[in-house]
């Protein structure tokens, strides 16, 4: 591997229409910052493209130096892998575009953008495809890993959605890939991270969804834990599509509608969305209410965009975070009497475990059907450890691990790849499940030299 010398530099920048950022440069810590600040990895170069014939020119010249380099979508890879030490991070931040085709419900997507531009566009048209629960996730990421959220019960997995993308290969050819074109290829680029190439563009069946939606929060006394779980389990395994709800045990933040006192105290939160009609959508939530004595709640139509955004505050970037997850198909005494002892003794204000509802429509598709195949995860636990400063590392690391390996008898098969840690690549196969296999024999077929090893990755060999 060959190391980026003064001169190599100056034939980039030669010939680069886009922005080079170095070391000295005023922008360069800003822009070699990612979501996680557990990761502090300094890049010898940041070539910021705008355009995909600036990427192809980017990818060319760290082939032809053999150097190593990353390739940075929204920044929120857990494990980091947006930004490197060394080598050229290929930054695709400045890419922005979005074109919604209102008349065929299409969306075509730089790999740039946030859940929040995306959204944004797509909404403007009363329209929107599953995504995740933090608008500031970039979009790129967390399609090529599947992607579920809100959504994905009515309509899928974000992969399910996905029609075709325009991506650029390790021999530098462009291709465009899609059930009809380089259908292979397809198959691998949906789950199967970015092990394949850098895709220029996305293009998403769009959905009507809102543009105002019922959804919202309501916060239960930490000592009725036990029940609201477990009923949150039963209901959660027949409610409708429509429907999701997702279950957070942490320290309550202070939010308006709960009294002071409650501020800081532990809570097991749901949180509500229901796709739908809100007047239908009513019928469906009221049972929730009469799980417990609740703290309070805050629960009404509001567009659909403002929801997408409700966690952001509680998710900014720049805090220390370590998370571990596990799939289940059903969530029993086990996991409920673990997230209880370990949400009982949280390292920090900012740490909680959640369980993410899955299932509906996402357990429909075949496994088979593409990379990303794990088809029997109805719920995915994160436990996620979040605090401020390197003293308290070890503590809170320690705190998600157990809990992770406590819960981990019970998990089902597979995990979600964007959901892995740097310290978890002994995973990945796992994680892929059945995909694993035919993964690997693609890596061989696209990318033989293993160009694109910052990911999860593939091993050819
Ligand atoms: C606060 C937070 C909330 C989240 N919530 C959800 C959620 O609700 N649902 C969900 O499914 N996931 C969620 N995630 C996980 C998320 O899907 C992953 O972190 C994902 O990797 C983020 O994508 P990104 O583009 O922001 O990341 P980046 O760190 O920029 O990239 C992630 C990986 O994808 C590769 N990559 C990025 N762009 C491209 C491209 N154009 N071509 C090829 N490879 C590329 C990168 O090289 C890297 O390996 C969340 C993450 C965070 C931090």
């Amino acid at each position: 591997m060959s190391q980026l010398s003064q001169p190599v530099i100056e034939e980039f920048k030669a010939d680069f229409p886009g922005s080079v950022i170095l070391p000295d440069d005023m922008q360069y810590e800003e822009t070699r910052q990612i979501w996680n600040a557990m990761i502090d990895r300094r890049p010898s170069m940041i070539a910021r493209c705008t355009s995909s014939s600036e990427v192809a020119q980017s990818l060319n010249f760290v082939r032809r130096h053999d150097l190593p380099f990353s390739v940075r979508g929204g920044g929120h890879n857990i494990a980091g892998n947006a930004v490197c030490n060394d080598g050229v991070m290929i930054d695709l931040s400045l890419m922005k575009k979005v074109l919604i085709d209102q008349k065929r419900h299409l969306g075509f997507v730089e790999p740039g953008c946030t859940l929040a531009d995306f959204d944004a566009s797509a909404q403007a048209h009363g329209l929107a495809t599953p995504l995740g629960i933090n608008s500031t996730t970039g979009v790129a990421g967390l399609t090529l890993g599947g992607g579920f959220g809100w959504l994905s019960r009515r309509y899928g997995m974000t992969v399910d959605n996905l029609l075709g993308m325009d991506v650029i290969i390790a021999d530098g050819r462009q291709l465009h890939a899609s059930e009809s074109e380089n259908p292979d290829l397809f198959w691998g680029l949906r789950g199967g991270g970015g092990n394949f190439g850098i895709v220029t563009s996305f293009e998403y069946q769009l959905h009507s969804v809102g543009p105002n939606v019922l959804c919202g929060l309501i916060a239960f006394p930490f000592d009725q834990a036990k029940s609201i779980i477990t009923q949150f389990a039963r209901f959660t395994e027949t409610m409708p599509d429509d429907l999701n709800v997702w279950m957070i045990a942490r320290k309550a933040p202070p939010l308006p509608f709960l009294p002071e006192t409650v501020h800081g105290k532990e809570i097991i939160a749901l949180a509500i969305c229901y796709a739908g009609d809100p007047t239908e959508g009513e019928k469906h939530i009221e049972p929730l209410r009469e799980f417990g004595t609740a703290y309070g709640e805050h629960i009404g139509v509001q567009p659909y965009t403002d929801w997408q955004r409700a966690f952001d505050p509680l998710l900014s970037s720049g805090a220390r975070n370590y998370w571990k997850s596990h799939n289940f198909s059903r969530i029993d005494d086990g996991p409920i009497d673990a997230i209880i002892d370990s949400a009982g003794v949280l390292p920090s204000s900012q740490c909680e475990i959640f369980i993410a509802t899955v299932g509906g429509q996402t357990g429909r598709v075949k496994p088979e059907a593409m990379a990303y195949s794990n088809r029997d995860a109805n719920y995915v636990i994160n436990v996620h450890a979040r605090w401020e400063t390197a003293a308290d590392d070890e503590r809170c690391i320690v705190w998600a691990r157990e809990f992770f390996t406590r819960s981990q008898p019970y998990a089902s098969n597979g995990a979600y790849i964007n959901f892995l840690t740097e310290d978890e690549t002994n995973r990945i196969a796992f994680a892929y499940g059945a995909s694993y296999e035919r993964l690997v024999e693609l890596k061989k077929k696209f990318d033989p030299d293993n160009l694109f090893r910052i990911n999860q990755n593939i091993l050819s060999n």
